[in-house]
């Protein structure tokens, strides 16, 4: 099935053409009707299977346009390489659409991303640690969120970010959409997916 057929609007469609794609891949497939329709997920994927487009798509899709009223989508990333692409995806993906999307990380200075979260993004790539510094400075606030992505949760937890882990979605708005990504769900990842999902359709590839 190709991309247009599975319900994403033409500038996202547009957008996957640009990057040379021709064929959604399996995870694609499966997670973006999933995401689309507003369901909680949890994806058991590695790198490489195509897995940050199955949920940057239909999360553009899910935004539409741009909003300055403050963050509708976070996602935590265990390392700042990480952080930094799946930005880049973002906004690859999202060329065609106005939805702004910016990444915050430790290793750097703060000014330029405090500068971007003030001038209203609609999408935070984050890592942890300076997650919770823009949280605790009240820079950066979650009350517009729709949607929490927890990318590669048991790299996450083996680096030992599961308290701010738990702190970042105990500030999240109850009603939203959550989606877990993670190579392997051990207990450990059962107990916070317990915690922080509603009903979540599985896909594993
Ligand atoms: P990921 O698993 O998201 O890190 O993606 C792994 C690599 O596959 C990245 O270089 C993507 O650009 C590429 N990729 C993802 N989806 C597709 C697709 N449908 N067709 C071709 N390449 C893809």
């Amino acid at each position: 099935m190709p991309f247009s057929k599975l319900g994403l609007p033409p500038s996202l469609v547009n957008g996957v053409k640009a990057m040379g794609y021709v064929d959604p891949t399996p995870i694609q497939l499966r997670a973006i009707p999933v995401v689309l329709g507003g369901g909680d997920l949890i994806g058991s994927a590695q790198t490489g299977t195509g897995k940050t487009a199955a949920f940057a798509l239909p999360v553009l899709a899910r935004l539409g346009k741009h909003e300055p009223r403050g963050p509708r989508v976070l996602v935590l990333e265990p390392t700042r390489e990480l952080a930094a692409q799946v930005e880049t995806a973002f906004r690859d993906f999202g060329r065609f659409t106005d939805i702004r999307a910016t990444v915050v990380h430790g290793g750097v200075g703060y000014g330029r991303q405090r500068s971007e979260i003030q001038a209203g993004t609609d999408i935070v790539i984050a890592t942890p640690g300076r997650l919770m510094d823009f949280l605790n400075e009240k820079t950066l606030r979650l009350d517009n969120l729709k949607i929490l992505i927890l990318d590669e949760v048991d790299r996450m937890l083996d680096m030992g970010f599961v308290k701010d882990v738990k702190k970042i979605i105990a500030m999240c708005p109850r009603e939203r959409q959550t989606l877990f990504f993670s190579a392997t769900v051990p207990p450990e990842i059962e107990e916070v997916a317990r915690f922080a999902l509603r009903n979540p359709a599985r896909v594993e590839i």
